[in-house]
């Protein structure tokens, strides 16, 4: 905001921010001196001026050839010593919840739930998350999302499950054909009752997801896992269909897949997208996780066919840190998460995900909470090691690797808002993935995939100015996530304390 404002334009500027959330333009913006790291350079741009009008860059120049204008409402910024960055872009959430607490616990717990849903989308800009893709969302959720005060710029795609396979099985009967607008009816399946199966083709389901102004498609295939394990699965003729309608609406389709008849599946299909790495390996009869060669062919084919690929490594993570006996009181969770939402997670209450999982894989009940940990650390360590792997392979072969958390893969308190990217980062650096190459996966990939190159992924004129100011160059180190100076939204100018939770605001 410009400082000088009197006290009636700043009501009155509130006034607007409140009816027109996202559409206000802040004020023009100019950054000296900086050095801007952007994946289109081949190398930085040192000493340089950007100006930033109405939310968008309008002009990049030499500092030494520019002239900065001088007037009230422009912010100037000295860049001396810092990087200028595009914002990141995360191509894989799921906003509609609270991380680790059901819709019930909610309703229960209103204040908890009131600073948790005021604090998530800060978490993400406070790691230097601009923009979002919620996967499975609706126009109704995204509003309900994007209503707060400080939000990332988010998009969604249009959730299209198979009639009661994954993942609308989770919600109870018959609500779920609510939830679940986008489902698919398959030819000579009996619809339920008051459903329309005219309304659930390929061609219906996404003519109305691109018309409620989702970007992309999200399919699945998944049988299940845990205690679920034999769902309904789409044929592939079903997901061949909505490939074509998808790509005649200019959609990228996105599936679910982390085994590899999923992802050879995925590959049949045609999708452009593995929303998932693949560490689910059905021919494995061995303890070992190096790259087998039925993976090796599935990988090989991902490669050849340029499939964008996900690696979330944080979903294993996020199931397995449940179980860790330091998890919550990690002080970085105190920066993202509003410290009532962290005590509730060490309740009774908030505990019952974990309690849910440790029953399910029939840990014994009189384990105390350090031999869960090591059972839980025995057990996903053969499929981490697997995911891992399979996401060397394509890294080492230069995929077009996406840059995506799935922020929350579970009801898991362990995948916690914009420190869960932070967290898959150091994955993907275990993986081989180098910092340029997670930073070009987190800014122009991303939005290429998505189709959203044309207004952001870059510094360059034109584009959004979603940008941040770090203190090291993130093409040579992730630990500039770790020291953003400032964070830019639509040109507006954020300081971290703004972000940071359990900070007066
Ligand atoms: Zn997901």
């Amino acid at each position: 905001m410009p400082p000088k404002l009197s006290f009636v334009s700043r009501i009155r500027w509130l006034l607007l921010a409140v009816a027109l959330p996202g559409a206000l333009s802040a004020a023009d913006l100019q950054i000296a001196h900086v050095t801007i790291v952007s994946p289109e350079r081949v190398s930085p741009m040192r000493d340089a001026f950007v100006r930033v009008h109405d939310g968008r860059i309008v002009a990049i120049a030499r500092a030494s050839d520019a002239t900065a204008q001088s007037s009230t409402d422009t912010i100037a910024i000295d860049g001396s010593g810092l990087f200028l960055a595009p914002g990141l872009i995360d191509s894989h959430v799921h906003l509609g919840g609270i991380p680790g607490m059901t819709p019930e616990q909610e309703a229960q717990h209103p204040d908890i739930a009131k600073a948790a849903r005021d604090q998530i989308p800060r978490s993400y800009l406070l790691y230097g998350v601009t923009t979002l893709i919620d996967l499975i969302s609706t126009p109704q959720e995204l509003a309900r999302w994007k209503s707060h005060d400080l939000v990332p710029d988010t998009y969604f795609c249009g959730g299209a499950a198979l009639m009661d396979g994954y993942a609308m099985n989770y919600a109870p009967k018959p609500q779920r054909y609510q939830w679940w607008p986008y489902m698919l009816i398959e030819p000579g399946t009996q619809a339920p009752d008051g459903i329309d199966p005219a309304v659930h083709t390929p061609q219906a389901v996404v003519s109305r997801m691109k018309a409620d102004g989702a970007i992309c498609v999200k399919t699945f295939f998944e049988r299940g896992f845990g205690g679920v394990r034999d769902l309904p699965v789409p044929k592939l003729e079903t997901i061949r269909e909505v490939v074509k309608v998808a790509h005649a609406a200019g959609m990228p389709v996105l599936m679910h897949a982390n085994s590899d008849e999923a992802q050879r599946f995925g590959l049949d299909a045609g999708v452009d997208i593995m929303a998932h790495g693949l560490w689910n390996w059905s021919q494995e009869h061995s303890t070992t996780s190096e790259v087998t060669p039925g993976i090796k062919r599935i990988l090989d084919d991902e490669l050849a066919q340029n499939v964008g690929w996900q690696p979330t490594m944080q979903v294993l993570y996020g199931l397995r840190d449940l179980f860790s006996t330091s998890f919550l009181s990690d002080p970085r969770l105190s920066r993202v998460l509003p410290s009532n939402l962290i005590d509730w997670y060490r309740s009774p209450e908030g505990q019952w995900f974990r309690v849910a999982l440790a029953q399910e894989v029939k840990f014994p009940a009189d384990a105390n909470p350090s031999q869960l940990e090591r059972l839980f650390n025995e057990r996903f360590a053969a499929v981490i090691d697997r995911g891992e792997h399979a996401t060397a392979y394509v890294v080492a072969r230069h995929g077009r690797i996406l840059f995506g958390t799935d922020t929350p893969s579970a009801p898991t308190y362990a995948n916690p808002p914009g420190l869960n990217g932070w967290l898959e980062m150091h994955r993907l650096i275990d993986a081989g993935e180098t910092p340029a190459q997670i930073f070009r996966s987190a800014t122009l990939t991303n939005a290429q995939a998505l189709k959203l190159d044309r207004d952001i992924g870059t510094v360059q004129v034109g584009k959004r100015a979603n940008l941040l100011l770090l203190r090291q160059d993130p093409t040579q180190t992730i630990d500039a996530y770790a020291g953003i100076s400032k964070v830019i939204l639509n040109g507006r100018v954020l300081d971290l304390s703004e972000l940071a939770a359990n900070t007066a605001h």
